[in-house]
């Protein structure tokens, strides 16, 4: 038959000429037992339950339905006919425009295909479309094969067919998704962060752009190689690259992760809030001495938060107000919330600061929670003290649990972002800590880093694509 006198759909699904005749009205052999015996071992248990669905067991009871009762010998032997089973790769590419996979599909029908697999990309208006698809009945092969070149031609695209046999090679155990940010994303970074993957032994299945703002952001998903050692391969590399590669165990709980909370100072907000209170105090100077003091390791968090506070007394209350204005969110901050929000996310705050700053943030920016240290006013002046329980870094980790157990999600399904080093309890406590522009002993500490300067950057480590943050923000407009 020419490639101009396509088969008709009647034609083509004749039954094979070395099958067994199908009977009017059953359902088609499945790929996989068309071309294999029928399976020896199914037992008069598994063939009569096929039967109930009303089709002959030598066409029903393939391994897989009856695996319940099957032996292995049955099972090995549908996995091999899988294996063997005539396939077809068809790869269509070229100027993209609407209609083609329609197209493809519309043609391939006529020949009584069943579809395996099928992926498509389409990068600045070109198309790859790959369809793995069953080898057609015997003696229709090169009628397939020319009718589709023939449709590509006539919708200016070009075509590639190879004849194989089975689907794709099995993936290998231990999937991984490595989420790379760039700003820019240079080939010499793409070029060595998958040969660092390919040296763990890792294969690269698939890449996809999460995002082309702020930051050019690509998930690679892995597989064959173990997440941790990909993580610590990956964080060598992309220190000395410039760029942030966050590795994440890929699976079902990623996408159900429900609660993301977040460190204020540094990392919600640009300002260290207690620096904002001793501009109005006078005190900076001295502010700055204890926290050098603390961060050589002289002062714990709480002695420096008492020292630091202490500077405070006698502080006019109106400067509460003008601290409140003076705080500078993080850029991308409100896009977080906001997305995160409208996917179903709780969102909170915890701070080794202040109630009188995340109490107003958690009212501006609609967050779920919030907790911080409380400075005490009395008479309308800072006493130089705080009250309550003192918010630090066992705290932190203490509050995420809480927060937690009032959404009841579980622990392994949180989020905690943070920069400092009394963020770091919290941060190894949530399913995934995620360091922002962090000091590099939280950063190689925590599951992963970003050093990029926009918190909405964290979306993608999520899987959320720029395009989905946009899509929901021209929803929201148009409510
Ligand atoms: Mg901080």
């Amino acid at each position: 038959m020419s490639a101009s006198t396509p088969p008709t759909p009647r034609d083509a699904r004749t039954p094979e000429p070395t099958g067994a005749p199908t009977p009017e009205g059953a359902p088609k052999p499945t790929p996989g037992t068309a071309h294999a015996p029928a399976p020896a071992a199914a037992t008069p248990e598994a063939t009569s339950a096929t039967a109930q669905e009303a089709a002959p067991a030598t066409t029903r009871a393939t391994a897989q339905e009856a695996a319940p009762t099957a032996t292995p010998e049955a099972t090995a032997e549908g996995a091999h006919a899988r294996e063997t089973l005539p396939t077809l790769l068809v790869k269509i590419f070229g100027k993209d425009r609407p209609g083609i996979t329609a197209g493809l599909f519309d043609t391939l029908a006529a020949y009584s295909v069943d579809v395996i697999d099928i992926e498509q990309v389409v990068t600045r208006g070109r198309i790859v479309l790959c369809a793995l698809v069953t080898a057609p009945p015997t003696g229709l092969e090169g009628d397939l094969r020319a009718t589709v070149h023939s449709w590509a031609e006539s919708v200016k695209l070009q075509a590639e067919i190879i004849s194989g046999r089975g689907d794709n090679r099995p993936r290998g155990l231990g999937r991984s998704l490595v989420t790379v940010l760039g700003h820019p994303l240079t080939a010499e970074s793409t070029a060595a962060i998958a040969a660092c993957i390919t040296g763990t032994g890792g294969n690269i299945d698939r890449i996809f752009r999460l995002a082309k703002y702020p930051v050019t952001a690509v998930e690679f998903a892995v597989s064959g190689t173990e997440t941790e050692p990909l993580r610590t391969a990956l964080a060598t590399e992309a220190h000395a690259l410039g760029v942030d590669v966050a590795v994440v165990s890929a699976g079902l709980h990623r996408r159900a992760q429900r609660l993301v909370v977040m460190d204020v100072d540094s990392t919600l907000i640009q300002d260290e809030v207690i620096e904002l209170f001793a501009a109005h105090a006078g005190c900076e100077e001295e502010v700055a001495a204890v926290t050098t003091a603390a961060m050589r390791g002289e002062l714990d968090f709480e002695e420096s938060l008492h020292a630091r506070v202490a500077l405070l007394k006698g502080l006019d209350v109106s400067s509460v107000d003008k601290v409140r204005t003076e705080v500078r969110l993080t850029p991308g901050a409100r896009t977080l919330i906001r997305t995160l929000k409208r996917l179903g996310y709780q969102v909170g705050v915890v701070s080794g600061g202040f109630t009188q700053v995340t109490d107003d943030l958690k009212e501006r920016l609609g967050l779920d929670f919030a907790h911080a240290n409380t400075l005490e006013i009395v008479d309308g002046k800072l006493t130089g003290k705080v009250t309550g329980e003192i918010v630090d870094r066992a705290g932190k980790a203490r509050l995420l649990r809480r927060f937690a157990a009032e959404a009841g999600v579980p622990l392994e399904q949180t989020v905690a972002i943070g920069d400092g080093a009394n963020d770091l309890d919290m941060l190894n406590a949530a399913g995934l800590g995620v360091a922002f522009n962090a000091k590099p002993m939280v950063r190689e500490a925590a599951h992963t880093a970003v050093n990029v300067p926009f918190l909405d950057t964290v979306l993608y480590l999520l899987g959320i694509t720029r395009e989905e943050v946009e899509a929901a923000d021209m929803h929201l407009d148009h409510d």
